[in-house]
C-alpha cells in the first residue's frame, strides 16, 4: 500500500514470534514496507525445531490446531498443505490415574459409558443441562457476568459438573495447555468462549450443542467438503516441526525485512511538523556477534509490538519527545516449564501406547506422579526417531511445581524416567535426553488480567499508530497468536488508510 503522497508506508514489527510474523506477512502482502526486528538470531520465538542423532523434536509447541479459519487461509497461502502431519492415532489421549494410563472418553457420550469418573460425577454431568439450562437467559445476563466474572476455572467447572471433573479431566487439560492450574486461572480469560455459552445458555452442554447447531446452519451446507475436513482434523503439526512454519513464513518475507539480532531499546513517538509520516523513531541494539552495543535508529509509520509484556516494560517510551512511562502496566505473572526430550530403545519400553500422549493430573503427585505429561513424540510421527526408539517429550513445573520447573537437568531426569516406569513400563535410561528450560513459558491469564488488557488499550489509545499483538492477548495458543497478528496488521491498515485521510488527532 502506497500512500496518497507516493512511497509505500513503513512499519516496524518488534518480535519475531508466530504473531509478529503473521503480521508482517500480511501487511508486506498489502503493498507495505516492514522491518521485523528480533533479539534472537532467530525467528520463531516460542516455536522452535531441532534435530539430533535421526531425532527431531519441538522445544516450544508441538501442534496447533486450525479451528480459526484465517490459520487454515495462511497455511494454503504459504504452500503448507502438502508439509502437515497429523498425528497418528490423535484421539487417543491419556490421563494418569492411580499411576495408570487411561484412556479419556471422546466425548460425553462415551465418558458417561466409561468407568473413568465415578457414578455420582456421570450423574452430575448427565444432570448439568436440567440444572443449568435456563439460569442463564432467565437472569439478566449481565448479572450472570458479574456474579462470576473474577471465577477461576477450577469454580466454574465445578459448579456445572463437581470436583471429580476438576481433577481429573480440568486440571490436566489446564496444565497441559498452559501451564496453569484451575484456581488461578479466571475462567472469563482463559476460557472466553465458554464462558460465552453459560451467559447465553446457562448449561454448557446444552451450549455446545446449540452452538454446534447453529454453527452448522449458518454455513448453510455452502462450505466445501474439503475445507470442513480439514478444521476437523484437529491438532498438527509439519514434516521438520513446527518450526517449518515460521521458517516459511520468515522466506516468505524475505531475509532483507528481517532484522535479527536486533533488540529493541525505544520508541519514540513524534508527529511535530504536521507530517503523517515516519512519526516512529526506533532504536535498537544488535546482538550477539553483531557490533557489540552498537544503537541504530529508524523510522516507520506505525508500529506492532509482539514482545510479551516483560520486555515491553524494560523498553522506553517517548511522546513528542516526553517520556511516556508505563508504569501503569501491571506486572504479569509467567508460569516455568522445563522440557525433558528422551528416546529409548524399543525394548525398553513394556507397555508403549499409541496415541497421543498421557496428562498427569496435579491429584497424582500423591501417587508419586510428578511430571505434568508425556508426549508420544515418534508414536504420532513415525519420522521423528530412527525405527528401533521410541520418542517422548515430557513437561515438568508449571504452576503446580515452579521450583522443579528449574530444577538441575539430573534431578528432571530422575523425575521423567521414574513417571515413564510407572506410566509407560520405561526400563533403564534413555538413549538420548535433552533438557529445555523455559523461565517465562506462558503468561498466565489470572484473576486480575482485566488490568493487563486495559493497560494495552490505554497503550493503544495514547500512542497514535502503536498496536499491540501476540500472546498476551486473545489466547494463548499457536493459532490465536496468528489471529491476533492479523489483527494488528488490519488495524494498521486502517489506522494508515485514516491518516492518509485526515491526519493524527
Ligand atoms: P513469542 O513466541 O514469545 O515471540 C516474542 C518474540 O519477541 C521472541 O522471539 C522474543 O525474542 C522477541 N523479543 C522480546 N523482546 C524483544 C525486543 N526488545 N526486541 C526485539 N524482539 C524482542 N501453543 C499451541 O498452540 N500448541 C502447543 O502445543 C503449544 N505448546 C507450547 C509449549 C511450550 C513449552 C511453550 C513455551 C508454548 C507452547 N504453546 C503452544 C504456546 C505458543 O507456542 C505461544 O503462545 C506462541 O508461539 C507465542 O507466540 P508470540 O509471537 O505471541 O510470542
Amino acid at each position: 500500500m502506497a500512500s496518497k503522497e507516493g512511497p509505500a508506508r513503513r512499519v516496524a514489527v518488534v518480535g519475531g514470534g508466530v504473531s509478529g510474523l503473521a503480521a508482517a506477512y500480511k501487511l508486506e502482502s498489502q503493498g507495505l514496507k516492514v522491518t521485523l526486528f528480533e533479539t534472537e538470531g532467530r525467528a520463531g520465538g516460542k516455536i522452535r525445531s531441532a534435530t539430533e542423532d535421526g531425532l527431531i523434536w519441538d522445544e516450544g509447541a508441538n501442534t496447533m490446531t486450525e479451528t480459526e479459519a484465517e490459520v487454515g487461509r495462511l497455511i494454503d497461502d504459504l504452500g503448507l498443505r502438502e508439509k502437515q502431519q497429523f498425528p497418528i492415532s490423535q484421539n487417543k489421549r491419556y490421563i494418569a490415574k492411580n499411576r495408570r494410563p487411561e484412556l479419556i472418553p471422546s466425548n460425553p457420550i462415551a465418558l458417561i459409558k466409561s468407568n473413568f469418573l465415578s457414578p455420582q460425577s456421570k450423574f452430575r454431568v448427565i444432570l448439568e443441562p436440567f440444572l443449568w439450562r435456563h439460569s442463564g437467559m432467565k437472569n439478566n445476563t449481565s448479572k450472570v457476568s458479574d456474579e462470576f466474572s473474577h471465577e477461576s476455572v477450577g469454580g466454574f467447572f465445578e459448579r456445572h459438573f463437581g470436583k471429580e471433573v476438576v481433577d481429573y479431566l480440568i486440571d490436566p487439560f489446564v496444565s497441559g495447555t498452559s501451564a496453569g492450574d484451575p484456581d488461578s486461572l479466571s475462567m472469563r480469560h482463559a476460557f472466553p468462549e465458554m464462558w460465552d455459552l453459560e451467559n447465553k445458555f446457562g448449561s454448557i452442554i446444552v451450549g455446545a450443542i446449540r452452538s454446534r447447531f447453529s454453527h452448522k446452519s449458518k454455513k448453510g451446507g455452502n462450505e466445501k467438503p474439503l475445507e470442513k475436513k480439514k478444521n476437523q482434523r484437529g491438532s498438527f503439526s509439519f514434516q521438520g516441526g513446527m518450526q517449518t512454519l515460521t521458517d516459511t513464513l520468515c522466506m516468505a518475507l524475505g531475509k532483507d525485512n528481517l532484522k535479527l539480532n536486533s533488540k529493541v531499546l525505544s520508541l519514540s513517538f513524534n508527529d511535530v511538523g504536521g507530517s503523517l509520516s515516519n512519526n516512529w523513531l526506533i532504536s535498537y541494539a544488535a546482538q550477539g556477534s553483531m557490533r557489540k552495543g552498537s544503537l541504530q535508529d529508524q523510522s516507520y509509520d506505525a508500529v506492532i509490538m509482539t514482545a510479551p509484556l516483560c520486555n515491553v516494560q524494560e523498553m522506553k517510551f517517548l511522546k513528542r519527545r516526553k517520556p511516556f512511562v508505563l508504569d501503569f502496566l501491571p506486572k504479569v505473572t509467567y508460569l516455568p516449564l522445563s522440557l525433558i526430550i528422551t528416546s529409548f530403545k524399543k525394548e525398553q519400553i513394556k507397555r508403549p501406547l499409541q496415541g497421543f500422549g498421557v496428562l498427569v493430573p496435579s491429584k497424582e503427585q500423591a501417587n508419586g506422579l510428578k511430571t505434568i505429561g508425556t508426549l508420544f513424540s515418534s508414536m504420532m510421527f513415525p519420522d521423528r526417531a530412527p525405527n528401533d526408539q521410541y520418542l517422548y517429550t515430557t513437561f515438568v513445573g508449571g504452576s503446580r511445581n515452579r521450583d522443579l520447573a528449574g530444577a538441575s537437568t539430573d534431578e528432571l531426569k530422575g523425575i521423567v524416567v521414574s513417571d515413564m516406569r510407572k506410566l509407560l513400563g520405561a526400563e533403564g535410561q534413555p538413549v538420548f535426553m535433552k533438557h529445555v528450560y523455559w523461565s517465562k513459558a506462558f503468561p498466565l491469564y489470572g484473576h486480575d488480567y482485566d488490568l493487563v488488557l486495559k493497560s494495552i488499550e490505554k497503550m493503544e489509545e495514547n500512542l497514535p499508530g502503536f498496536f499491540y499483538a501476540g500472546n498476551h492477548r486473545g489466547g494463548l495458543s499457536v493459532g490465536k497468536a496468528i489471529v491476533s497478528g492479523f489483527k494488528a496488521a488490519d488495524l494498521v491498515l486502517s489506522y494508515l488508510n485514516s491518516t492518509d485521510e485526515e491526519g493524527i488527532e
